[in-house]
């Protein structure tokens, strides 16, 4: 089959006014960024204002092998299959980082016959918000620096500086660095490090945000620091949330692109899914609600973060209610969490498909606790055999679980109708009866076993000392309320990635917690953390580049 960036570029795009008139959207309510791409102007919010809401599908997956689940490719052919069905669905989808997209990743608008364009666009500059929220971020970071240099009237202790400085760019020689060397002069020599800009509490906040007071509001609320006295010091005391404010006015706002069958795209906000949230903003979510019957949206990593992630954090928060669950398996994972290397999942192996298949029950368990109805979905490969597709589809259906295969990677939407029938059949048929895992009153710990005994399947959680401390001093600042955000390994439900397939008697290790106070959630992070990604020996940069006919290649 064709690569990806092919595909992308045979494609024959509308401009971006048409889609948003299939959805109602005046010219007047765009703002232009070139023919195919746009963001939603604010004069679109009074218009909709009235209007009932859509249905809300979240997709999310197994635990997933390195290479990624299909998660996004799935949830854009669902939108193209509704679409051929002719119901009035969307797509919601995070925007991609620039960083993983030159290193090991690769883009994130889809695969296949199921994608989003213009791509390339998409997984390069897009329309700016990574960067606002960078130049925003380092803002922060400069008048902090200033602060100490002109004084310090606010007594910050140099040692307990929680805010880093951002770039979008996977470098790993950042993480740990010393500023302020060379005299007096040239600022407080101390140490700092690098995040890349999509783990910055500000894109948390840009995508929690429900206007931009609201993004104003959670700003100043940001802890930046610590003073000697042990008080927190936040974006208000350095005077410029307004300055931020008006970096971010049009990041703010969602952006329109369109499938390669057309379907209306919002990609909107881009948040790591461990110490984040991991799912686009929720003005797009929920604008995306207001134009369309159905909105198909993603949640990044397995359930067991992603998930529970955008289902505590962000439903919470914003007040949603999810109507449908997709959990995406692939053979291929089922198979790693069987045991099997990454090397040898093309090879049928039916054994390892057993051992692997209790990771997808545990999902279906976890999904059925938040009582929203659940259709399990089978992303094929073409090295999938017709055995070991029968043993996935009898399994779920033994658990009285709906079923669909699902070819969208391959044949775009049509691939879908069989997954796109089976959603519309449980928006139809089935009720959805969300709740939340866990109350706002529940203490700190007991959230937080919630999620690991519950969700993870852990026996017990231990915390360090250090984590001991961060919950005193949570308590004593008032915000034990929120919920938290734990960041844990993606592969295995466990807080140890060599765990996999269904891992019991475990113990999650607290290791350290934080809080982000403007975001409106509390950090647990287990394992060690990483928000600084490095590049791999062959970084996929050194695949890309443009052709003499001034078409880029090479980009995944
Ligand atoms: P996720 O959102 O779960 O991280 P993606 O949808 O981005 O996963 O897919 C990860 C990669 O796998 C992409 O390069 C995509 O093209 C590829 N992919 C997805 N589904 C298939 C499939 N059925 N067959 C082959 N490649 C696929
Ligand atoms: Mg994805």
């Amino acid at each position: 089959m064709k690569n990806d960036i092919t595909i992308a570029q045979e494609a024959r795009l509308e401009p971006i006014e048409n889609i948003a008139q299939s959805i109602g959207v005046e010219k007047d309510d765009l703002e232009l960024y070139g023919k195919y791409k746009a963001k939603f102007a604010d004069s679109i919010w009074d218009k909709v204002e009235k209007k009932e809401n859509g249905k809300l599908v979240l997709v999310t997956a197994i635990n997933p092998t390195p290479a990624g689940e299909g998660k996004t490719t799935t949830t854009v052919g669902l939108g193209q299959a509704l679409g051929k069905l002719n119901k009035r669905s969307m797509i919601a989808l995070r925007e991609p980082s620039l960083g993983p997209c030159m290193g090991i990743k690769g883009g994130a608008a889809g695969g296949g016959y199921a994608q989003v364009v213009p791509m390339e666009d998409i997984n390069l500059h897009f329309t700016g918000d990574i960067h606002a929220v960078t130049s925003a971020h380092n803002l922060v970071s400069a008048t902090l620096d200033n602060h100490l240099q002109q004084g310090n009237d606010l007594n910050i202790d140099t040692r307990q500086i929680v805010w880093k400085r951002a770039m979008d760019m996977n470098d790993r020689a950042l993480r740990n660095i010393v500023v302020g060397l060379g005299g007096r002069m040239q600022g407080v020599p101390r140490e700092d490090h690098f995040i890349i800009s999509v783990a910055s509490e500000i894109m948390a906040i840009l995508c929690l945000a429900e206007d931009i007071y609201d993004l104003k509001a959670r700003l100043e609320k940001a802890i930046i620091a610590y003073t000697y006295e042990k008080k927190p010091v936040t974006i208000k005391d350095l005077n410029i949330t307004g300055a931020l404010t008006v970096l971010l006015k049009d990041a703010i706002k969602p952006n329109l692109v369109q499938t390669l069958e057309h379907t209306p795209a919002i990609m909107h906000g881009g948040p790591f899914a461990n110490i984040a949230h991991g799912c686009n903003s929720m003005r797009a979510t929920k604008l995306a609600l207001k134009l369309s019957d159905i909105v198909v949206t993603e949640a990044g990593f397995g359930a067991d973060l992603g998930a529970e992630k955008f289902l505590d954090i962000k439903c919470r928060q914003g007040n949603l209610k999810p109507d449908a669950i997709v959990l995406v398996a692939t053979i291929r994972a089922l198979k790693y969490n069987g045991g099997i290397k990454k090397e040898s999942l093309s090879e049928e192996n039916l054994e390892a498909l057993q051992q692997g298949i209790v990771n997808l029950e545990k999902h279906i368990e976890n999904m059925q606790k938040y009582q929203v109805p659940i259709i399990v979905t089978l992303n094929q490969f073409v090295s999938d055999t017709e055995k070991e597709i029968h043993y996935v589809k009898s399994y779920c259906e033994s658990l009285g679980c709906e079923f669909a295969l699902s070819n969208v990677w391959a044949k775009g939407g049509e691939g879908g109708i069989e997954l796109a029938n089976k959603v519309l059949y449980a928006l139809e048929k089935k009720e959805s009866n969300f709740k939340l895992l866990y109350p706002n009153e529940a203490t700190i710990k007991e959230k937080i076993k919630t999620v690991a005994t519950e969700i993870y399947g852990a026996k017990a959680v231990e915390y360090s000392q250090k984590a001991e401390k961060t919950i005193e001093q949570i308590k004593a600042l008032n915000l034990e309320t929120l919920p938290v955000c734990i960041a844990k390994n993606q592969y295995s439900l466990s807080d140890n990635k060599d765990l996999l397939g269904r891992p019991k008697d475990f113990t999650i290790h607290v290791r350290e917690m934080y809080v982000s106070a403007g975001a409106g959630f509390i950090v647990v992070v287990t394992g060690d953390l990483m928000t600084m990604p490095g590049l791999p020996k062959k970084p996929a940069a050194e695949n890309i580049d443009i052709n003499e006919e001034g078409k880029i290649i090479g980009l995944s």
